[in-house]
C-alpha cells in the first residue's frame, strides 16, 4: 500500500455510514487518529464485537445476540397479537406506553421501492408465515405514518387478507409524516387502543 493507503481506506470505510460524506469522512478519521487513538480502538473492538455477535431473532427478526430474543422468550405475553413495527427503537416505543401486551414482528426497515428495498428486504414471507401460525388472531400494523410506512402497511395488508388473517391498523392521532420513535407515549397509547 502507498503511504497513505490505509488512512484513505479508513475514510472509504467511514464514507459507508449513511449520511457521511468524503469530508465528514475525513474529519473523522483525522480526529481519532489525531485526538483519540483510545476511542479508535474502542470503536474498533465494538464494531468487531457487534458485527460477530449481533444477529436476528428467528421469531421476530430483531436484533438479539441470542437465536430468540428477550421479548419473544417472554411467555407473559398475549400470543394472539402480533405487532409490525419498523425499527426497534418503534417497538421501544411502543413498549415505554406499557398499553401493548403481545409480541412483536420488527420488519428492520421499510418497504422503499427507489432504494431498492422490497418484501423480500424486510421480511413479509417470514412474517406471513409467523402471522398464520393459528396462534395469532390480530397482527397489528404500526409501520410509521410516512408515505413507506403506509405503503408498507398497505402491501402487508394486502397479504394478510389473502391468507384470512385478521390486521388492524394503528389508528390516526400519530401525526401524517411522523416516525413512532419521536411521538409522546400518550399519543401512541390512544392510537393503540383506537386501532381499527
Ligand atoms: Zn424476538
Amino acid at each position: 500500500m502507498s503511504d497513505t493507503g490505509t488512512l484513505e481506506a479508513l475514510v472509504q470505510a467511514l464514507r459507508r455510514l449513511p449520511g457521511v460524506g468524503v469530508k465528514s469522512a475525513s474529519r473523522m478519521a483525522f480526529h481519532l487518529l489525531q485526538n483519540d487513538r483510545e476511542g479508535a480502538e474502542l470503536l474498533s473492538r465494538a464494531l468487531h464485537e457487534a458485527s460477530s455477535r449481533v444477529r436476528h431473532c428467528e421469531r421476530c427478526h430483531t436484533f438479539t445476540e441470542n437465536p430468540v430474543c428477550d421479548t419473544c422468550l417472554d411467555d407473559g405475553r398475549d400470543a394472539a397479537r402480533l405487532c409490525v413495527v419498523e425499527t426497534p427503537a418503534d417497538q421501544a416505543a411502543l413498549e415505554r406506553t406499557g398499553a401493548y401486551k403481545g409480541y412483536y414482528y420488527v420488519l428492520m426497515g421499510r418497504l422503499s421501492p427507489l432504494d431498492g428495498i422490497g418484501p423480500r428486504d424486510i421480511g413479509v414471507q417470514q412474517l406471513l408465515q409467523r402471522a398464520s401460525d393459528g396462534v395469532v388472531q390480530e397482527v397489528i400494523l404500526a409501520t410509521n405514518f410516512t408515505a413507506e410506512g403506509e405503503a408498507t402497511a398497505h402491501v402487508i395488508s394486502e397479504a394478510l387478507q389473502r391468507k384470512g388473517v385478521g390486521f388492524t391498523r394503528l389508528a390516526r392521532g400519530v401525526p401524517i409524516g411522523s416516525e413512532l420513535e419521536y411521538v409522546d407515549l400518550g399519543t401512541i397509547a390512544h392510537a393503540l387502543a383506537d386501532r381499527r
